[in-house]
Parts: C-alpha cells; structure tokens; sequence
C-alpha cells in the first residue's frame, strides 16, 4: 500500500486511523454479522450510529439545545434551494457574494424570492472578503447569507458581517470543524461533508428550531423540508447510511484529537508553514489579500502558466496530488484540510523549495 500526500479541494483526504477501523469493520460491524452498507436504517444498531454521530457533532460545536441536526442528502448545492424555500417567508434575502458557492446560491434564490448581492468581491477575482460592517440590509430580508470559506479562491470570514438583526445562514462545507464556532450567531450552518468530513453525499444542516416551520413555499417538496426531516429524525426515507457512519467516525477522531480549538492550533500551525514560505518564495506568491487567508484552501502561481503546469506535473510525480488550481483561478491550490497531516505540507514546501531552486 503507497499513500500519496492529497491536496484535493474535495473529495479530500480522510484520517487514515478512520479508514482502518472502516475496513476492519467492513464485513462485521461489532458483532452484527454485517456491514453498515447492509444493514436496516431502522434497525438498533444503526439507530445507536446516527445517534452517536449527531451527538458528537453536538459535542464538539457545542450545540445549543435549541438547534436540530439534520443528516441528508442532495450535497450542499441543494440547500441552495431548500434554504430560501423553508426560510423566505417574506420572500426576500441578502446575499453576500464571494465566490462561486456563494453565486450559485445566490443564483438559485432568485428562483424563489427576491434574493439581493448586498456585498460582492467578484470585482478582483474574489481574492478578498468585502467590508460587511455596514451593508445595505434589506429591512425584510428573511436571512443573510454567506459562504463562510471559499473554497475555490482561498478565503474566509475572520469577523461576521453585520446583519443588522437579521438571521444568518452559512454554507461551511470547506471549514466545518476547523475551527470553534458559535453556533448562536447563526439561525441556520449546512456543510456538504465531502470537504472536512465524510464521503461524498451526505450534507448536514444545523437549524434553530423556530425556524423549522410547516408554512414554507406550497410547492417545496417533502424532502426539501426540514420539518418534514426535523420530525422524522432524519429518516423519513433511507439515509446515507454509511456516509453518516464515516461522518461519526471522524467526529469521534476531532474529539480524540482534542477538539475544534486543537484542531484550530493544527490548522493554523500547518497553514503557516506554507503561507510563510509563499511570503518568502521569489517564484511562488498567495493570490488572496493575507487579511481573508483561508486555513484549509491555499491558492498560489508562480506568475508564469508553463511553470505552473511543470510544478504540477512535477509534484504529481513525487506523490503532491490534485495541486491544479480551479480552472476558473488558475495556478495552484493545496486544501490542508482537518486531515492533512503537518509532515505533508512540510514535505510540500521542501518540494516548492527545492522546484524554486533548480527553475530560477
Ligand atoms: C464543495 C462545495 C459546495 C458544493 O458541494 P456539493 O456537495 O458538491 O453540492 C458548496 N459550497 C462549498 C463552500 C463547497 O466547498
């Protein structure tokens, strides 16, 4: 077995502790005879792994009482939908725009309300988060919304705009468990888990309860909305049974790896390593301002396209995989996320060194 270091932006890479016990759970999950895949959704032993999946996650982002976790499925993009037809009562909602996720939630509003762009970074290739101190908050908005990282151009959010009152709703799906959050500050978090998290195909949703309400948009369908889920404990239908399995284990691995504010000191310890290499680099430069740096994604170029593609070429070959920057920023970009262990940027940025060294 050869384990290559993955920088994918997601599907990313997983604890490699977590993938262990999944094989070895593979073909008897704890005495069942077997596998989470064959099991009843309905039946105990599975009951037991939803339920000790939502309270870890409830553990580690200490959770307010107030608040359901929804597991489900459709990945992130379909909140875009499912979130202005549960929340728009009066049919109205700011958007912030920072980036792709951001635009394409934005753009699928539109098909349901009134949804305004009342901040936009889009005039310099999303490379910085607009002032959101005092924006042009719409006094109806049902919401405001954000990307919280953007997982394409490298940045994030280090303060909350200022919602003048109004409820926040935040895609997270590249930052979840990256850090501590609180919760409160928001009516509404939902993270495709593919990022941070779990495989591909669950997205979880973090819902204040007074938000969860039966007069949502006549034409929702049931599963788009959250009562519908909210009252059936997430198994109105089947669920992603073994996504949701993955998802618990890694919960269990952030607790055992002391929590969101280790994982914060991890993160910024690893992302440093490479941020400061990228101040120093005379070949390679960060494409975001350093004020809206991302923790989990970090683009850069060399300034020169044909390099560019040589590094990767190079790097793929030395076992540095999914380095290409999105086709729509160029370049290169390294996603460390939770699971990217320090001796993997550490060995990439010897890698950048000794590449600068023998190209300059
Ligand atoms: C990847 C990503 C999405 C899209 O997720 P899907 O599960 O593929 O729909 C949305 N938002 C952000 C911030 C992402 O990183």
């Amino acid at each position: 077995m050869s384990r290559v270091f993955n920088f994918s932006a997601g599907p990313s890479v997983l604890p490699e502790v977590v993938l262990k016990q999944a094989a070895e759970e593979m073909m008897d999950y704890k005495g069942s005879g077997m596998s989470v895949m064959e099991m009843s959704h309905r039946s105990k032993v599975y009951d037991s792994i939803i339920k000790e999946a939502e309270q870890d996650l409830r553990d580690l982002m200490e959770i307010p009482d107030n608040y359901k976790v929804l597991f489900l499925q459709g990945g992130a993009s379909q909140q875009f939908a499912a979130v202005p037809m549960n929340l728009m009562k009066n049919g109205v909602a700011d958007y912030i725009i920072t980036g792709q996720w951001a635009k394409k939630a934005y753009e699928e509003a539109q098909k349901y309300g009134k949804a305004n762009a009342v901040a936009s970074s889009a005039d310099k290739t999303f490379s910085y988060i607009p002032d959101c101190s005092n924006l042009p908050i719409s006094e109806d908005a049902d919401y405001v919304y954000i990307c919280h990282n953007n997982t394409i151009y490298g940045t994030t959010y280090k303060k909350l705009p200022d919602t003048k009152g109004k409820i926040l709703v935040a895609d997270m799906s590249s930052d979840i468990l990256s850090q501590p959050v609180n919760v409160s500050d928001y009516g509404l978090i939902f993270f495709g888990v593919q990022k941070n998290v779990g495989p591909a195909g669950v997205v979880v949703v973090i819902i204040r309860e007074d938000l969860i309400r039966d007069d949502v948009m006549p034409f929702t369908p049931t599963m788009l909305k959250y009562k519908t889920q909210a009252d059936n404990d997430s198994l109105y239908n089947t669920p992603p049974c073994y996504g949701i399995y993955i998802c618990g284990l890694v919960f269990k691995w952030v607790k055992e790896m002391g929590g969101l504010s280790a994982m914060k000191v991890h993160n910024e310890k690893k992302a440093a390593i490479l941020y400061d290499f990228l101040d120093s680099s005379k070949m390679f430069s960060g494409t975001v301002v350093k004020e809206d740096r991302s923790l989990m994604n970090v683009p850069f170029v060399t300034g020169n396209e044909e390099l560019d593609a040589k590094f990767v070429k190079e790097a793929t070959a030395a076992g540095f995989v999914n380095l290409k920057g999105h086709r729509t920023v160029g370049g290169m970009r390294a996603s460390i996320y939770n699971a990217m262990p320090i001796e993997g940027v550490e060995k990439l940025v010897q890698f950048m060194k000794d590449f600068e060294a023998a190209n300059s």
